[in-house]
């Protein structure tokens, strides 16, 4: 998928589309659209990566803002006592949908265990 047909990066340049409730000059958060939790945010890199079968030594500072990031939405949204799960999808087997590297936060419920 070339970035001009991919909504992540559409969201990203274009203030049209919707609005982020963070971003700084790494990544931006907005809430899913199609919400699996009562809070459930993904946190997205600025930059085209299509997923983390193509980050390397260059992707550190922002892979690790991701997960800044994510612990900061989570204490916005009132979760980090309480508990949320990050989770990233790669490739088929996971699911991945939009081939534009992006981190779920899910919170606000028992999130039961993984699998
Ligand atoms: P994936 O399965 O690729 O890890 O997750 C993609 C997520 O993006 C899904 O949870 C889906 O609901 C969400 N999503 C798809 N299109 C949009 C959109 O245009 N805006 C927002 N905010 N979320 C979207
Ligand atoms: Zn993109």
């Amino acid at each position: 998928m070339s970035t001009s047909q991919c909504i992540f990066c559409a969201i990203a340049r274009d203030s049209a589309h919707e609005s982020p409730i963070y971003r700084d000059d790494q990544v931006f958060v907005v809430k899913d659209i199609n919400p699996k939790a009562p809070v459930h945010l993904l946190i997205i890199p600025n930059m085209h990566l299509a997923s983390l079968a193509y980050i390397g030594p260059g992707q550190v500072p922002i892979m690790g803002q991701m997960f800044i990031v994510a612990e900061e939405m989570a204490r916005r949204e009132g979760v980090t006592l309480s508990g949320y799960r990050l989770a990233v999808n790669q490739g088929k087997d996971s699911g991945q949908e939009i081939e534009h590297l992006h981190m779920h936060l899910l919170g606000g419920q028992g999130l039961g265990a993984m699998g």
